[in-house]
């Protein structure tokens, strides 16, 4: 039953020619999947149809061969041949009832061209948006007119492709259209530069073309970054608003959001849910159509109280969605506890910018609905009476144990601390990073609604007790520990710390070991342990330097989307930082690092290192259940390691390795390595 208060999230909504069923609105966002693995694309999109998004998007399209996002794999609308894939997208979301938007983009000199070999278009020329050391070209009229003609072909293809909403895309930094408005780029004198009644020409021409040419039968959206960081004028209370001004009813709806996709998809490390409303909330009071927007709302009450303030109309999610695709039906049904919370971590966006099929730290099934068949709420049964124990309650161990309680297998888990939850309790009292507790309150809330699950805390156990107590199947999910000793990427022997500087583990920190003085932080890591440790140092109190190997700050936050963040947070902070140096040696009180390229030692004044660099395996228990005849003697069936214990890594591979082993067990099919590839390229021609 759904709860009164939330009624109005349900009610329909017109779009133009168009009704959604209810105010979910899954906006575009990119999967890592598009053209290059159509079949993982549509299920996933079908997956959010089926759990009671109102409006499925896809990621941005490109229109033509000149937009070429090539290096991502994003979805293509360049002839009639691409409609295949756009029918098994459109087919899986109105399976469910749901309507099917597109977002059709040119992207200007936001990409590079690389596979087609086609000269990038901009409005005047210069570099693009990519490091490619290709200038642009600048657009003719003659140019112009055909672009706008792409636009119309595009359209027509995907009212052909059976879309209900098209859009018209002006955002992120990403597509000409955006580029011809921002003054920085556009220094055109002709009708198409100079005011911004001329900058905005091309987009009011696209748009205004699109609708005639099919807004008779699908709904017309604009998306528009109402305030873009980089620019002087394009600001929500400044050009951003003429626009929606000039712009106001052509559209049937409008997306809104900010500028760029960081700033639009912040993580939760650098802002909280919500963050986008001060910039967007004049948009409902300029125009009469639809509004949607996003904020990575999680929350019925947040939701209701968008709609009830005239923010929104619509409650636009694109992470919210990826965690939980069943989020509005678990409202409806008066499940408000079951939804699994987007933490705001973005290792969703990592599968974008890697070109791999989008991956969620929340939900281990987003990206494997096809190949793997997994579906988010749902599992099978399971294959036999076999009691398990699991041992550990990191996320891991709670993933399995919930997954494994859904199939029906009796399980008991015990956990050596006194709350449950491992790396995640722990990290999660780091700075910036509190959001992430949300992986154990998910789980803790489902296991306490489960009969055939029983949890021990405060138990730490042996091989002995394991042995005795007979289980037919043994988890081992103790998980890892950060290394002291400095071997990682780039140090492959152990450092011998000399008198008058100490080595301090991330582990003593995190247990709240107290460190002060001067401080070198060595990331060999890559991510965000080392900037968040520093970042909790020098709030402590100490002055630190943050040494890596790499040549830039930790590289895997640029998936993420948060690399400018972490450099701006390590600056502000007064933190030196000293990139493409591996650590040598530290002594009294001084620590010898040495350049990767020139090899020269460089010395910093440090009492304490930090070796943030690579972590060991939790193993002995495992190793000590590796004897089959025994475990056999003791009636086990197989004890076998999951998450940190048995590969250390990132939460999002720790919960997927819970959940796999959870999939897996008394199932014959070995789902590591046998699933549907998609692999057109193999047709024997
Ligand atoms: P993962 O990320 O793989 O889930 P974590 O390090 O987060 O791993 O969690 C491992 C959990 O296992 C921790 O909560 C730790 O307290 C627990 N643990 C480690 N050894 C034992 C043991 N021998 N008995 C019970 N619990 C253990
Ligand atoms: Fe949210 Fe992280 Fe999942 Fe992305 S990967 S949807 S940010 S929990």
């Amino acid at each position: 039953m759904t709860d009164p208060r939330y009624d109005i999230l349900f009610e329909p909504i017109q779009i133009g020619p168009k009704t959604a069923k209810n105010r979910f609105y899954q906006v575009p966002h990119c999967n890592g999947a598009g053209h290059r693995w159509p079949q993982t694309m549509a299920h996933l999109r079908g997956m959010k149809a089926e759990g009671g998004w109102g409006v499925v998007c896809t990621e941005e399209c490109e229109v033509h061969p000149s937009s070429d996002l090539s290096g991502t794999a994003e979805m293509r609308l360049w002839d009639d041949s691409d409609l295949p894939t756009h029918r098994l997208m459109t087919d899986k979301v109105h399976e469910h009832g749901a309507l099917a938007g597109i977002q059709l983009a040119h992207n200007g000199f936001a990409v590079s061209n690389r596979f087609t070999r086609v000269a990038t278009l901009s409005p005047s020329g210069g570099y693009g948006t990519w490091i490619d050391p290709i200038q642009s070209r600048p657009m003719s009229k003659r140019e112009i007119k055909e672009l706008r003609g792409w636009y119309r072909d595009a359209a027509i293809r995907a009212k052909k492709a059976d879309y209900d909403i098209v859009y018209v895309y002006a955002a992120h930094d990403l597509t000409i259209l955006s580029h011809f408005l921002q003054s920085r780029y556009n220094q055109r004198t002709d009708e198409y530069g100079g005011s911004l009644e001329n900058r905005v020409r091309l987009l009011k021409e696209v748009l205004e073309e699109t609708k005639d040419t099919i807004g008779d039968s699908c709904a017309i959206a604009l998306r528009f970054a109402v305030h873009d960081f980089y620019d002087e004028h394009l600001r929500f209370d400044d050009e951003g608003r003429e626009v929606v001004e000039m712009l106001a009813n052509i559209p049937d709806l409008w997306d809104v959001n900010i500028s760029t996709w960081n700033h639009d998809s912040l993580t939760s490390r650098f802002g909280e849910s919500g963050h986008q409303e001060d910039y967007i909330s004049f948009v409902k009071q300029v125009t009469n159509k639809p509004v949607v927007g996003v904020g990575r709302f999680t929350s019925p009450d947040v939701m209701v109280s968008q709609i009830k303030r005239g923010i929104l109309d619509f409650i636009g999610a694109a992470r919210p969605s990826i965690a939980d695709p069943f989020l509005p039906n678990k409202i409806q049904e008066g499940r408000v506890e079951e939804i699994r919370e987007c933490i705001g971590c973005n290792i969703c966006t990592t599968g974008d910018h890697f070109t791999v099929p989008i991956r969620c730290t929340q939900n281990p099934t987003m990206g494997e609905e096809y190949r793997k068949g997994w579906h988010p709420e749902l599992i099978e049964s399971a294959g036999s009476k076999d009691k398990v124990l699991i041992v550990g309650a990191g996320p891991a161990g709670l993933e399995c144990a919930l997954a494994l309680s859904k199939r029906g297998y009796e399980i008991v888990l015990a956990e050596k601390g006194k709350e449950l939850g491992g790396r995640v309790l722990r990290e999660s009292k780091l700075p910036g990073l509190g959001e992430w507790k949300r992986v154990i309150d998910h789980r803790t809330y489902m296991l306490s609604q489960k009969p055939n699950v029983e949890i021990y805390l405060d138990s730490e156990l042996t091989a002995a007790d394991v042995l005795e107590y007979g289980f037919e199947r043994v988890v081992v999910a103790t998980g890892a520990h950060w290394r002291d000793d400095g071997v990682g990427r780039s140090v492959f022997a152990p450092i011998v710390f000399g008198e008058g500087t100490a080595a301090v583990s991330v582990e003593q920190i995190m247990n709240g070991e107290s460190v002060g003085g001067n401080v070198v932080v060595y990331d060999d890591d890559y991510y965000y342990m080392a900037n968040v440790i520093a970042e909790k140092l020098v709030t402590d109190g100490c002055k630190v330097t943050y040494v890596t190997s790499s040549s830039e700050v930790a590289p895997f936050t640029y998936g993420t989307l948060e690399s400018g963040n972490v450099y701006k947070r390590l600056l502000e902070l007064n933190i030196e930082i000293v990139c493409g140096h591996t650590l040598n040696s530290a002594s009294s009180g001084l620590v010898k690092v040495d350049c990767v390229y020139t090899g020269k030692t460089r010395t910093i004044k440090a009492g304490v290192v930090v070796p943030v660099t690579s972590r060991i395996a939790n193993n002995d228990l495992l190793s000590g259940l590796q004897n089959d005849s025994e475990l056999k003697d003791h009636n086990i069936k197989s004890a076998e390691a999951i998450g940190d214990c048995h590969t250390p890594g990132i939460v999002a591979t720790a919960v997927y390795s819970g959940h796999l082993y959870a999939r897996q067990l008394d199932n014959p099919v070995d789902q590591r390595y046998d699933f549907l590839r998609e692999n057109y390229q193999a047709k024997v021609l």
